[in-house]
């Protein structure tokens, strides 16, 4: 299991998004800042954004 928290991504918020794969953990991290933080999905599908997700991924 991959998960993620936003306080990784600098979002003050303790949720913890999970996936099985890195696909579905960047699928659940958008549909999150989208329905708890108001954001669009290209405010977070941005490359940096991915980078930035993906480099804070940590396995369990
Ligand atoms: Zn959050």
């Amino acid at each position: 299991m991959l998960s993620i928290t936003c306080r990784d991504v600098g979002q003050n918020c303790d949720c913890i998004v999970q996936g099985e794969t890195e696909e579905e953990l960047m699928k659940n991290a958008a549909e999150h800042a989208v329905k708890d933080h108001g954001y669009t999905e290209e405010d977070i599908m941005t490359p940096e954004m991915k980078e930035r997700i993906k480099s804070h991924i940590h396995k369990s």
